[in-house]
């Protein structure tokens, strides 16, 4: 099994495929785009699939596909297969932007991948391009509905952003009146790869919760799993809950099971440490499985306590979530 140097067990690993997107979410990445890795610079399916079962023997259970855009990684759907397979993972989970997601819907339904994050920042054609700085908004709100009647465990992902989408996060709660959706409302992070500069938020986790108790006072607090990352609630008579995600004030840390690779095989011991080691290089040079699993031991074992002692330390604060693998 692995732990930390904080006892804290490590279960959950987010899996960064690519770090190329179709969107240009002006929170993430610039406008331009990033200096995007090249092929031989990302992990192959193979070193995914080794990296992920030699964790799998470790006790990690969960895997979340993540990246830049996970659907924009040629054959994709073969390496979601093959992580679907391996012994001891027992939920596949994937984040994604939704634009081209409706036609691997069938497949992955049946593949059985648990949940589908679908990122949606608004519920307007206008702000989503000026957020997205692409036109697509037509086609996410179709794999939105595709999701509700796919009958596959849905979250929407909205990033919550002073002077872009305050006036969509009554009407995004209000989506879990009539949809079995959990709709969680994200703290902005300064990962946006150098595309603006960053700061610190007004709109935190306590904020947004005010802004809907002045419109729902009778909001329910459920309760909230364990190593969850976001503060669980009702609206009343709700199909759906939603979620506040503090990523950004960072009261979560405590229980935090999760472990990143990056679509470069770097590991992040933590969202805001500037990585730590390359798996890719170490594998690259013969690692064997042991020295990989001794490896992944060193590393949890000097982990920060929490993400502001993590960025202390790190070189890097300010990368993008694409290339951090979100
Ligand atoms: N492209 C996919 C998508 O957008 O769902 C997956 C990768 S994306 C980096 C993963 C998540 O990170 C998305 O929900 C996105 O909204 C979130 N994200 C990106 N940049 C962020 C930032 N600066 N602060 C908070 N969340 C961010
Ligand atoms: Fe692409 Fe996701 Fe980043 Fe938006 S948040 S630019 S969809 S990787």
């Amino acid at each position: 099994m692995l732990y930390d140097n904080h006892g804290r067990q490590l279960r959950y690993l987010r899996l960064g495929v690519t770090d190329r997107c179709n969107l240009r979410c002006f929170y993430c990445m610039p406008e331009d785009g990033l200096n995007f890795s090249h092929r031989s610079q990302i992990l192959s399916f193979e070193e995914m699939e080794r990296l992920t079962r030699i964790l799998a023997e470790m006790g990690i259970n969960k895997v979340r596909i993540t990246g830049g855009e996970p659907f924009v990684r040629k054959n994709i759907m073969e390496l979601i297969e093959n992580i679907s397979t391996i012994d001891g993972i027992n939920s596949v989970n994937i984040t994604t932007n939704g634009t081209s997601l409706i036609e691997h819907l069938p497949k992955l339904k049946a593949i059985g991948i648990d949940a589908i994050n679908l990122s949606l920042d608004c519920l307007d054609r206008e702000r989503f391009l000026k957020i997205t700085r692409r036109d697509e908004f037509d086609q996410v709100m179709d794999s939105f509905h595709a999701l509700m009647d796919s009958g596959i465990t849905t979250k929407i992902n909205m990033v919550v952003m002073e002077e872009h989408n305050i006036e969509d996060i009554i009407p995004m709660c209000e989506l879990t009146l009539q949809h079995k959706v959990s709709v969680r409302f994200i703290e902005e992070m300064p990962f946006n790869g150098g595309g603006k500069k960053f700061t610190p938020i007004t709109w935190n986790a306590r904020q947004i919760l005010a802004h809907i108790q002045g419109h729902y006072p009778n909001v329910e607090k459920l309760p909230d799993p364990e190593s969850s990352t976001s503060l669980n609630y009702q609206l009343p008579n709700a199909k759906g809950s939603f979620g506040i995600i503090p990523a950004y004030t960072r009261t979560i840390c405590h229980s935090c099971d999760r472990i990143r690779l990056t679509p470069k095989g770097e590991l992040k011991t933590c969202l805001y440490d500037g990585g730590s080691f390359s798996f890719r290089d170490f594998m690259r040079a013969g690692a064997t499985d042991e020295e990989i699993r001794n490896q992944f031991r060193t590393l949890f074992n000097n982990r920060a306590k929490d993400g502001f002692e993590a960025q202390q330390k790190s070189s890097n604060p300010f990368e993008s979530m694409a290339t951090i693998g979100g």
